[in-house]
């Protein structure tokens, strides 16, 4: 049993990781690439009713088409790389439903990354350095327990309610850090022991992949993660040499520093079969060649053989299904957590309107562009008003802090969970031993 895996069109930018890697280029080499990969868009606009930017404001500039020729046009010297091309490449989620829905397959994606990675180098160098510092705090060991231990004095010195008082949630740039800071406040509480039933599945031993932030956003669905792996019978590590997937330096511009990432991570999972929770982090952990066999954790436990031993309790609830763009674009298999809910009895499952469109989490999108983020949230709410679902499931990270953020602001009682939380909620509903995390 393997993940399946997307596959990629002939071109210089869709060249595997590694294979890109290993030639080292020039600035003007790499102008040539994006313009040669640029040219391969045919200008149909087919791309443009599902880009989320573009249905925003209907701006050229601000679609697919209209980003690849601002590239094309830079990388060829016609433009220069002023505030207004920069900002029209940021305001780009790299949600990749252009990508998607390309019929010249013109790898967006990658076109953009190495766009902003060669607009970044032309920057200043204290900029770079302050982008580099941030994602560091963001993505470091440490930036998990200071973002739980930061959350928690946030809450408990009254400033998080000053905050409040003083309308800053409504505010795009301080609201967004606040959306965030009120929703971390602990870690996850894991056993290393490798205490577990007999394994169900022979010669698979999973390491399950924690992320970096997502250690103080979803403590309960890494404990759940466990929970539910090890009832099921199999044997679940913890490397402890693992760190950040490296997607947020990917798409911030920073290739190398994504890519160390992935060679400490592929050195951490050696010998073991990753499993991580968050489609973002696991599509980009399947882009090094040791690691493209790691498994989303909803799609492992939708197709494995589960033991009679292991029944879910009914949830006659409703509860609505997002899924994230990177469950959807990248890792392609939009069905996973719908696959793994069916196996909860009564549960009335829906998907939420408009999936294909992103919510505006987009890594660290929501922090960078709080405004459009909080435009595209927007939508998303009011479907959920709609809809009026017990629970939303969401199977990435930024998506779940993100939809928390919008649900809370809107006043709904909606419950925002990872479908694994769920599953190991019925489990513990029908009173079995319990393993513990
Ligand atoms: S990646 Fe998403 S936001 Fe960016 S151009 Fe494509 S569809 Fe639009
Ligand atoms: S669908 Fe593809 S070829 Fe057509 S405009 Fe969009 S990116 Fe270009």
């Amino acid at each position: 049993m393997s993940p399946a895996q997307p596959s990629g069109p002939d071109d210089p930018l869709a060249a595997p990781i590694a294979q890109r890697q290993a030639q080292p280029l020039n600035q003007a080499d790499i102008a040539l690439r994006l313009a040669q990969t640029a040219d391969r868009c045919v200008r149909c606009g087919l791309c443009l009713p599902h880009c989320p930017t573009y249905r925003h404001g209907r701006q050229e500039a601000e679609s697919p088409r209209g980003r690849i020729a601002l590239i094309q046009g830079w990388a060829e010297g016609h433009i220069a790389a002023s505030p207004r091309l920069r900002g029209h490449l940021d305001n780009c989620l790299e949600c990749l439903a252009c990508e998607t829905a390309c019929p010249t397959l013109v790898p967006f994606g990658n076109l953009m990354d190495e766009a902003r990675a060669a607009l970044l180098r032309q920057t200043p160098w204290w900029r770079r350095l302050l982008r580099r510092a941030w994602l560091l705090a963001l993505a470091s060991r440490a930036g998990a327990p200071l973002a739980a231990g930061g959350g928690l004095l946030y809450r408990a010195t009254g400033l998080a309610g000053l905050a409040t008082w003083c309308g800053l949630p409504r505010r795009p740039s301080g609201g967004a850090f606040h959306r965030l800071a009120v929703q971390f406040g602990r870690l996850p509480r894991i056993r290393r022991s490798r205490h577990a039933p007999p394994v169900a599945e022979a010669g698979l031993r999973l390491g399950l992949f924690l992320g970096c932030i997502a250690r103080a956003a979803q403590p309960g669905a890494i404990e759940a993660s466990l929970v539910v792996l090890r009832r099921l019978g199999l044997i679940v590590d913890i490397p402890a040499a693992q760190g950040c997937c490296g997607a947020l330096h990917r798409h911030n511009g920073l290739p190398a520093a994504a890519d160390q990432r992935l060679r400490r991570n592929a050195l951490a999972f050696a010998g073991l079969t990753p499993v991580g929770l968050a489609s973002a982090c696991l599509a980009e952990l399947r882009l090094k060649p040791e690691l493209n066999q790691a498994w989303d954790i909803c799609r492992l436990l939708a197709d494995l053989d589960w033991p009679a031993a292991a029944p879910l309790a009914p949830l006659p609830l409703r509860v609505a299904v997002h899924v994230p763009c990177s469950q959807r674009n990248r890792l392609r298999d939009e069905d996973a957590a719908f696959d793994l809910l069916r196996r909860i009895p009564a549960i009335e499952l829906m998907a939420l309107p408009d999936n294909a469109f992103c919510c505006g989490a987009a890594g660290t999108y929501l922090l960078q562009r709080p405004v459009m983020a909080s435009a595209l949230l927007g939508s998303k709410i009011a479907s959920l008003a709609a809809l009026a679902p017990a629970i939303l499931v969401t199977t990435n990270t930024g998506c779940a802090l993100h939809l928390t953020a919008g649900v809370r602001e809107a006043g709904l009682s909606i419950e925002v969970l990872h479908p694994v939380e769920l599953i190991a909620r019925q489990m513990r509903t029908l009173g079995e031993t319990e393993p513990g995390p």
